[in-house]
Parts: C-alpha cells; structure tokens; sequence
C-alpha cells in the first residue's frame, strides 16, 4: 500500500483563504484583525520565522508589527513592551518567538501577554482552557496537525493515537486535542523503553521528537496516519522529519511531508488564532 499524502500546503492555501475573507469582513466593520510579533537577538532560523509570520499577516489581509530587539534588552522593557500591546486596540494578538535570551525568563514573559492575546496558546491559562476542554487559543502546530487529520474524513472516535514528544508546545496539547476528539492517546517520550511496541498500535501517529527516523517502516500499523511534526536535515542538508518518509509511505494510509505538510498549516493556524482573538470568540 502506498499512503496518501496530506498536502499541509493546498490545505493551508484552502484555510488562509477562508481567513482572508474573514479578515477583509472584520476589517469593513472597523476592526482590522492585528498581530505584534517580537524578536529579541538575532537568532538566523527566528528571524526566518518571524519574517514568514509577517508576511502571511500582509497576504492576506492582517495588519501586523515586527519589533526586533537587541540581545541585551533587558526583561524588564521586554514586560514592560508586552504591557503596552496588551492595552493597544489595534493589535488582538501577541506573539514572542523563542528561545528567548538566556537572562530573560520566557515563562514570565508567556504569563505577561493577556490571555485573550496568547495566539501561541502557550500561557498557563491558555494551557489550563485546553485541559479542562473550555474554550481557547490553541497552540498553532498541534491545532494544524488536528487539521491535517481532520482533512483525510477519518474520525478518531476510539482510534488509538499515539504521540511522540512531551513538550509544552507540541507534544503535551496534540495529545489534550487527540483526547478531546476521542482518541485513545498515548504520548511517548525519550524514557519509552520500546517505542514501537506503542507505535504499532496506533491507527495515529504524531512524531515530534526532532530526530531523523525516529518512525521507521517496521513501528507503523499498515494504513495509519501518520503526522510529521519533525524539522531536522539530513546528509545532504535537506529539510526532513522524524519520520522515513520513503519507507513509511509504503505502509501507511495517509502521510503528511517534509516540508509541505505540518510547517504551512503552523503559520496559517496562527493566523486562525490572530482573526479569532480579533472576533472576540474565547
Ligand atoms: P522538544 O521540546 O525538544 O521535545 C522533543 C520531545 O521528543 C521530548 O518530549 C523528548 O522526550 C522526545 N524524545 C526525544 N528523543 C526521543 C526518542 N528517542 N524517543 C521518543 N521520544 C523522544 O521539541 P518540540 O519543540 O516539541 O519539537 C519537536 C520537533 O518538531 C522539532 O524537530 C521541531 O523543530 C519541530 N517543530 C516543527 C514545527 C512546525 O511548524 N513544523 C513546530 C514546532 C516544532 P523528553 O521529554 O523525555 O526529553
């Protein structure tokens, strides 16, 4: 069997459309949805990031802003900076791209932005509204892989999912929003003792380690989705996941790629997240 492909990039183009004419909506009636994005230090693959972040708010109808910083600027004018878009009309969404200096406390400045700013989903209380399933902001890369799954029609009611990686980011909110679709979830972590004896289990698996064939052929159930989140290089510098793509393709049902699968929708769901914040949905 040969999967199918997820194409995160016709799915995002389908979506980012979607908000472009929600966004223009929002805008006739006087409230232009509005995103602030902060970068401290000058970090190659952050300034990409924020850049790419900007550019998608312009494409498609967002007012934005980019303040970059220094590397010395001190936390307190960080917090005092985030204290001032919190209260500024025009902007609905908040967003500090880490990592963060070493002197600056990244939970700190997180807790700073106002819950209903976090486009990141990553506050304490953002995190809490995903756990006790109250509405909220989501993390962007968690809530597009839901997308992704979304998009082949196969309902994860009682399917057993199993997600590779714990972090607050990814890892910890994929599994809140696989169980709160009804999903059996295991997470997994680098303390798993045998990966595979999960993973073979798994009519789902969500890679998101930051590690090249983590997900090898032989650990996949035949037909499963597998999702993609992995950003690493191989040998000859190119972009690839956690997954061997070439070897899983042939026994899995539905594959997401390297680039062109979970790395669109991240942007375009953190558009999502900017337009809901502007409607004032919670
Ligand atoms: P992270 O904070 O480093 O977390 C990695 C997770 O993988 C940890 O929970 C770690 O376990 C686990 N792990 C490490 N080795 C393992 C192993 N051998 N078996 C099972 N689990 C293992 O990374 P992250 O921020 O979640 O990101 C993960 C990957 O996704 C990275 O490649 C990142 O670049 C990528 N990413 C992509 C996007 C996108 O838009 N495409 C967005 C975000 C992240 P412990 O907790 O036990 O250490």
């Amino acid at each position: 069997m040969t999967a199918q492909l997820i194409d995160g990039t016709a799915l995002s183009r389908h979506i980012r459309a979607q908000i472009g004419e929600r966004a223009a909506a929002l805008a006739a009636r006087g409230r232009r949805p509005g995103l602030a994005v902060i970068l401290v230090g000058d970090d190659p693959a952050s300034s990409v990031y924020v850049r790419n972040k900007v550019k998608a708010c312009a494409d498609h109808g967002l007012h934005s802003v980019l303040e970059k910083y220094e590397a010395t600027l001190p936390q307190a004018a960080l917090l005092a900076r985030i204290e001032a878009l919190n209260a500024d009309p025009a902007i609905h969404g908040i967003l500090v791209q880490m990592p963060l200096p070493r002197h600056i406390d990244p939970h700190k400045v997180i807790e700073a932005i106002a819950t209903a700013k976090d486009v990141d989903g990553f506050s304490v209380h953002s995190a809490g509204n995903l756990m006790t399933g109250l509405p909220g902001l989501r993390p962007a890369t968690p809530y597009g892989c839901m997308k992704l799954i979304e998009s082949t029609g196969i309902d994860l009611k009682g399917r057993n999912a199993v997600v590779i990686g714990r972090s607050n980011t990814v890892g910890k909110p994929m599994a809140l929003l696989l169980l709160q679709a009804n999903a059996t979830v295991t997470v997994c972590h680098s303390a798993t003792p045998d990966l595979a004896l999960h993973t073979r289990q798994a009519d789902v698996v969500v890679a998101a380690v930051g590690r090249r064939n983590t997900l090898t052929a032989d650990m996949v159930k035949p037909g499963a989705v597998v999702i993609d989140v992995g950003m690493n290089r191989n040998d000859e510098g190119k972009l690839c996941g956690d997954v061997d793509f070439a070897a899983v393709r042939e026994v899995a049902g539905w594959i997401t790629p390297v680039p062109g699968g979970v790395g669109p929708m991240t942007i375009t769901m953190l558009l999502a997240n900017t337009l809901q914040a502007a409607e004032g949905r919670p």
